[in-house]
């Protein structure tokens, strides 16, 4: 698991130093610091994941893996990409939401 803190969204209510001391540090007025560079091991991954679940503002998110590039929908290697184009006529396929 990977972390990011946007502290530019932090709101300093201190949360996360309380569920997780070893990944977040407060400063002087009560903000968050990330410690380290936000590698979480398996076994800290649920106090970091309640620290980010109890975050008021939202401001700790869990990197995601990136999707390889073969496997993403729109890849350059798609054999025809206008397969993946969105149209009345693939509505259910891509959702209900315009
Ligand atoms: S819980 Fe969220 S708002 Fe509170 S100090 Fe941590 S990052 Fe900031």
């Amino acid at each position: 698991m990977k972390i990011r803190l946007d502290r530019t969204v932090c709101d300093g209510f201190g949360v996360c130093a309380k569920h997780a001391p070893g990944y977040f540090s407060l400063d002087d007025w009560g903000y968050a610091c990330l410690v380290g560079d936000g590698t979480v091991p398996d076994d800290d991954h649920d106090s970091v994941l309640r620290a980010l679940l109890d975050c008021p503002v939202h401001a700790i998110t869990e990197m995601g893996d990136r999707i390889p590039e073969a496997a993403h929908p729109f890849s350059s290697s798609a054999e025809d990409p206008a397969e993946n184009v969105k149209t009345e006529s693939n509505e259910a396929q891509w959702g209900f939401t315009r």
